[in-house]
């Protein structure tokens, strides 16, 4: 496969998605320029590279999708709005994407992913574009990842009916959760700030992720 940029990955395909997402309201320069960088086309199946730079969200089989750039974007944009971030919590791994693109801008991520053979295939994936900071393990992760815990950010991409607690548990004070909340089929995306008062939450906007999936333990 084309990792070098050539062709349907070219420089030029590339901008012009960072131009959309400039358009879209993104304005947080470090995530364009990662999202400039990370090749999304490793992230999906050969026959869709492609497609991999439209701002749109696409299957990568097992009933799941990779997210939307602009999703991504807006998410890391809001998750990194505080300041810089050591540990970093990841619910639902998927191909790996949405890892990749936080990676080069916080120091340590912890990702869990319920469905083994996309475990499998991000670790290998993110081990072959060169990210090092990315732990990733096969869980329910509703229940967050507790050896690591507390982190300083928690991004969410699968979506449960209301927070898990244990995910607010393992928030540091002044930590950020990004989270869509709400049924199947509409979500609204919600940060939420762990503060001396409580978490305080905020509504981004309205969103369409698949389900958070609960495993009975
Ligand atoms: N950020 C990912 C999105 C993948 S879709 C990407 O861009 O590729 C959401 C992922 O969450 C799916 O892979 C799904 O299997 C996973 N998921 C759903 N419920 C989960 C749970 N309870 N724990 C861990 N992962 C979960």
């Amino acid at each position: 496969m084309d990792v070098h940029g050539i062709g349907m990955t070219s420089r030029r395909t590339r901008d012009r998605l960072i131009q959309r997402l400039r358009e879209e309201g993104i304005r947080d320069e470090r995530v364009l320029e990662a999202i400039l960088h990370v090749p999304r086309h490793v992230f999906v199946d050969e026959a869709l590279a492609s497609r991999a730079y439209e701002d749109t969200a696409l299957p990568i089989g097992h009933g799941q999708t990779i997210s939307q750039p602009y999703i991504v974007a807006l998410m890391t944009q809001a998750l990194l709005a505080g300041g810089r971030l050591k540990k970093v919590l990841e619910v639902g791994t998927g191909s790996g994407y949405q890892t990749a693109v936080l990676a080069g801008m916080v120091d340590e991520i912890y990702s869990v992913e319920r469905i083994e053979p996309l475990m499998k295939l991000a670790r290998k994936r993110l081990r072959e574009i060169g990210c090092r900071n990315v732990h990733i393990k096969l869980s329910d992760g509703s229940w967050g990842w507790k050896e690591h815990a507390p982190y300083d950010g928690i991004i969410v991409t699968a979506a449960p009916a209301a927070v898990p607690p244990a995910l607010l548990e393992q928030l540091a004070p002044g930590g950020r959760l990004v989270i869509p909340v709400g049924g199947p089929t509409m979500q609204e995306l919600l940060l939420v700030q762990q503060t001396d008062k409580g978490p305080v939450q905020e509504r981004l906007e309205l969103v369409n992720f698949v389900p958070l999936v609960r495993d009975s333990l």
